[in-house]
């Protein structure tokens, strides 16, 4: 596999349940050397996506390649190349992080001796050397993450999937584990990760593809995505609760844009495409009515904003 073979391409991906499409014709192309963020609504197919490709499911529909070979062809091989990041590990909760690696090691048929310097080495690589002797059974949530991770690390793949690898942990252990995905990254590993947290795929994706239904609705890079929604948003907030509703219909009529609410917060925010023109023509109007405004922003939309207009 050169530099410059993708780490994945699947084109047109298809798989049933029953009647029911679970992937309906997805397309991935994630450059080697680059984190691709999958992300979409429950049920929208995003595991399904990753087992095919982690060769756990069999591929009914399309193709694809992975770590340069065919996944129809050389499974097998591609389970070398690849490792596979799942909510946990299957690890040995009363033993030490350095006996679960050396125990994955042989389970991987290393030898003794590789297996010995291949935990040693990960151990160094996720920070986990001071706890090396520590069971597992006593890890911090971003402890046992790091060991997840490590174990899916055994064979030093070129593809790694990680499949939700943040869910469940706090700021600090999500801080861990993407400083974990970063390093991974610059020494040249390519991930495909999915995620429920937009600002995780933000943090680290190269590129994002938003899935829903079985099939990519838009695809690039987070700021490409953001982009494409149309520009600002234009956040108001009013003094009173009691605004919310008139001040959201001044804007609509404004900007001829839906806006959002948020009562409790006392904030109405909606898309603008020029924004200087629309933050003025807004304070005029919002006067006109009467209704004066606590603060006043205007900003990039977030992940989260894209995502939902593109799944709703
Ligand atoms: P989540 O974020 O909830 O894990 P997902 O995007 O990973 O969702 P998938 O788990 O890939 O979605 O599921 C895609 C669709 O296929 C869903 O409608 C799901 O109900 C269905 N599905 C998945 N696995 C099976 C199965 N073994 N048998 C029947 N239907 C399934």
């Amino acid at each position: 596999m050169s530099r410059t073979t993708p780490a994945i391409q699947a084109e047109g991906l298809t798989k049933n349940y029953g009647d029911k499409a679970a992937l309906a014709g997805f397309d991935l192309t994630v450059p080697a050397g680059t984190v691709h963020g999958l992300l979409g609504p429950n049920g929208a197919g995003k595991t399904t996506a990753v087992r095919i490709l982690a060769t756990l499911l069999r591929l009914e529909g399309g193709r694809a390649q992975v770590a340069g070979l065919d996944l129809a062809r050389d499974a097998a091989l591609i389970r070398h190349r690849i490792g596979l990041v799942g909510q946990y590990a299957a690890v040995d909760e009363i033993l030490g992080a350095r006996q679960n690696l050396y125990l994955f090691g042989r389970l991987y048929h290393l030898s003794r001796a590789d297996a010995r310097r291949r935990a040693e080495e990960l151990l160094e690589r996720f920070d986990l050397a001071e706890a090396a002797t520590k069971p597992v059974g006593q890890f911090s949530g971003g402890m046992r993450r790091r060991l997840d991770m490590a174990c899916g690390l055994i064979l030093s793949p070129r593809v790694l999937f990680l499949d939700e690898p943040t869910t469940g942990l706090d700021p600090r252990g999500r801080g861990e584990v993407w400083d974990c995905v970063r390093d991974l990254v610059a020494g040249g590993t390519s991930v495909l990760l999915t995620t429920q947290y937009l600002d995780e795929a933000d943090q680290l994706a190269d590129r994002v593809s938003v899935i829903d239904h079985g099939k990519v609705v838009a695809e690039g890079t987070p700021g490409e995505l953001k982009a494409r929604l149309g520009g600002d948003r234009l956040d108001v907030v009013v003094h009173d609760e009691s605004q919310v509703e008139r001040t959201a219909a001044v804007m609509a009529r404004t900007t001829g844009n839906e806006p959002v609410t948020d009562t409790e917060r006392r904030l109405v925010s909606v898309a603008v495409t020029d924004r200087v023109r629309a933050l003025s023509e807004v304070v005029r109007a919002l006067g006109e009515e009467g209704i004066a405004a606590e603060d006043l922003a205007l900003r990039r939309p977030t992940l989260d904003e894209v995502f939902l207009q593109l799944t709703k």
